[in-house]
């Protein structure tokens, strides 16, 4: 009956997010690569790194370490 009570119970939903560390917050990047212009952040899970440009839009795309190098100048 009340249909406008349905999104409010959402709204007051507290947050708690005051405990993330902020030193994390820039993950691994993979310095060469990063310095030449580059995205740089490294995949944990497989270590590879991303050679985009920094700041793109989207996803990264990695490359193995190799190419990743190689991007950077190596
Ligand atoms: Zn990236």
């Amino acid at each position: 009956m009340n249909s406008h009570e349905y999104g409010d119970s959402q709204a007051s939903r507290p947050q708690d997010h005051s405990r993330e560390r902020a030193d994390l917050r820039t993950g691994h990047v993979r310095e060469d690569v990063a310095r030449s212009g580059r995205c740089g952040n490294v995949h944990l899970a497989t270590g590879r790194t991303c050679i985009l440009p920094a700041r793109h839009h989207g996803s990264c795309e990695f490359v193995g370490s190799r190419e990743a190098g190689e991007a950077a100048g190596h």
